[in-house]
């Protein structure tokens, strides 16, 4: 089938660079990620229990993913890929099947985290509709199996040092209490969406390898782009180099630097997608 299955395994080549603004994210997530897989023994002889879990929230698009993979970067540690939806639409007994695989794997490798993206699909609160479904009563176990699953392999991981699971969603409010209480998902951060400060640094990111003619101002740029997502910005800068790609094709030059006409051609097609 078209199924997507848990993906392993490999230390990306992201860094914490590579994300523009989230300052405070970057740093909190650090500390979690960082500090009990570089220094575990440190903090088990100071009685500090490294946290199992970290929960990301926020609207699509602004870098969840990319945080995800530049932490397992930063620590050098194994990224495991999980998907809620995916496992929510898998056979029956399949998607249980792969999430202890997946935590097995992830014990092995450790160092090691586990990302889960869209983690409602699986560990909304018992009762209230997973993953739009309509609700019906097979739809409603098929959620709770995966969810006592989680809960068991999260619960495991306590003897596993060297293994974190990042889970993100963009609704926090339907996760399930049991997998908040302590020990489980004990960090919450959420990851907002840029503001111009944080636009600029997304722009500045997503330029870095490019030439930029004098009359473009990045400035300008994360001025007109309020309500952007991360990604759209990424898409924007895409979208100029490409209007300067066609330009130079079309009148043979060989000019590969991107003016300011490319940036607004780019702006003019492309609309936010968050509202204010
Ligand atoms: P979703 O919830 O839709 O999975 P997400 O929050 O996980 O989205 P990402 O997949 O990490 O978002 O972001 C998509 C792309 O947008 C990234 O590959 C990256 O190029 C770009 N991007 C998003 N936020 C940032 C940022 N703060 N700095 C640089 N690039 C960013």
């Amino acid at each position: 089938a078209s199924i997507v299955r848990g993906s392993a395994a490999e230390v990306p080549e992201v860094s914490w660079d590579d994300i523009g603004g989230l300052h405070e994210v970057k740093k909190r997530l650090q500390q979690a990620v960082e500090w009990p897989i570089k220094h575990g023994d440190a903090l088990a002889r100071l009685g500090i229990r490294a946290a199992r879990g970290v929960l990301l929230h926020g609207p699509p698009g602004c870098s969840k993913t990319t945080l995800a993979k530049a932490a397992a970067h930063s620590s050098q540690a194994t990224l495991f890929s999980l998907s809620g939806a995916d496992l929510y639409s898998m056979y029956v007994g399949e998607g249980e099947a792969l999430l202890r695989d997946t935590f097995r794997q992830a014990r092995l490798a450790a160092p090691s985290i586990i990302f889960f993206d869209e983690a409602d699909a699986v560990a909304s609160r018992r009762g209230i509709g997973e993953s739009g479904s309509s609700g019906s009563g097979s739809d409603t176990s098929v959620g709770e199996k995966l969810l006592s699953t989680l809960l068991t392999e999260m619960d495991g991981l306590e003897l596993a040092q060297g293994v974190l699971v990042l889970a993100a969603t963009n609704r926090p409010q339907a996760i399930d209490a049991a997998l908040m209480r302590p020990g489980r998902f004990d960090s919450v951060l959420y990851v907002p969406p840029p503001d111009k400060e944080s636009r600029l640094e997304i722009l500045r990111v997503h330029t870095r390898r490019t030439t930029l003619a004098n009359d473009v101002g990045l400035e300008v740029v994360a001025d007109s782009t309020e309500c952007f997502t991360g990604a759209e910005l990424a898409g924007l800068c895409r979208e100029a180099v490409m209007a300067a790609l066609r330009e130079s094709l079309a009148s043979n030059t060989d000019s590969n630097v991107i003016c300011k006409r490319h940036f607004d051609s780019a702006r003019n097609g492309t609309r936010a997608s968050l509202s204010p």
